[in-house]
């Protein structure tokens, strides 16, 4: 039984003649890795807002087509900067937590846990907003993981980082992999990078997956 599925989904942004998702078959299997790469305007940022669901329930348009997912879906968008709210790195994990009622206790015990496994022991007083491009990325993404989220959706984490940024991001979701403890879909333009922590590979063209293989056969698929 897959953990998150897209069942000849199509969806069309209101404004639009053509539809940014065309007839999306994708099953997405407990635990995989999955990165999702193509052209600019391909339809990766469509695909992955609705595989987290926030199309259609977030955006004006026509959606066809079935979506199951099992569980919560922790997201982190490319400029992780636009969703920051708090003056500290620990407020910033703090947040998601608050709002499911966890206790306080609790959360002053998972924040230094988060920041360890994102590498960001000791930044808890920092504010998020002076951080380098890598260093917020990496909030975002422990503010996600915060929660446990059996999934994880990354839109682009690198397509705003500086060399160095995207590979402390990569090495980190290298290291999630490892865990196995979550889905993962993750989008990017760095094919090669994605490709070699992903266990599947995804190729979009004009709204459609023209390529689905184990992260091993895509290169030659391509
Ligand atoms: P990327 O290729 O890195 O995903 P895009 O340039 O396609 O980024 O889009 C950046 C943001 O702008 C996305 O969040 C998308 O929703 C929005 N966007 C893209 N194209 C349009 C459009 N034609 N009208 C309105 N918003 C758009
Ligand atoms: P990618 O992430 O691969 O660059 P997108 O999913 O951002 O592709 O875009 C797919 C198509 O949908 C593009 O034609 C883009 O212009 C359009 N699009 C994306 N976001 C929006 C939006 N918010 N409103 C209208 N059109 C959009």
């Amino acid at each position: 039984k897959p953990i998150l599925e897209l069942e000849d989904v199509s969806w069309r942004y209101e404004d639009r003649s053509h539809p940014a998702l065309n007839g999306i078959h994708l099953r997405v299997r407990r635990g995989e890795v999955v990165g999702v790469t193509g052209p600019s305007g391909a339809g990766k940022t469509t695909l992955l807002l609705a595989l987290s669901g926030l199309i259609p329930s977030n955006y004006e348009g026509e959606f066809s087509g079935t979506r199951l997912a099992e569980g919560e879906i922790g997201i982190v968008f490319q400029d992780p900067e636009t969703q920051f709210i708090g003056l500290t790195v620990e407020e910033e994990i703090a947040f998601p937590l608050e709002n499911r009622g966890y206790r306080d206790e609790d959360i002053d015990r998972i924040i230094p846990r988060v920041l360890e496994r994102v590498r960001l022991s000791g930044f808890e007083r920092r504010s998020p907003f002076d951080l380098s491009g890598g260093e917020k990325q990496r909030v975002a993404i422990a503010s996600a993981l915060a929660v446990s989220p059996p999934i994880l959706i990354l839109d682009e984490p690198t397509s705003e980082l500086d060399p160095l940024g995207a590979r402390e991001v990569f090495a980190l979701l290298q290291q999630l992999k490892l865990e196995r403890e979550m889905t993962i879909i993750v989008s990017s333009h760095a094919t090669e990078e994605l490709a070699q922590f992903c266990d599947r590979m995804i190729l979009l063209g004009n709204g459609a997956i023209t390529v689905d293989a184990p992260a091993g056969e895509f290169f030659a698929m391509t």
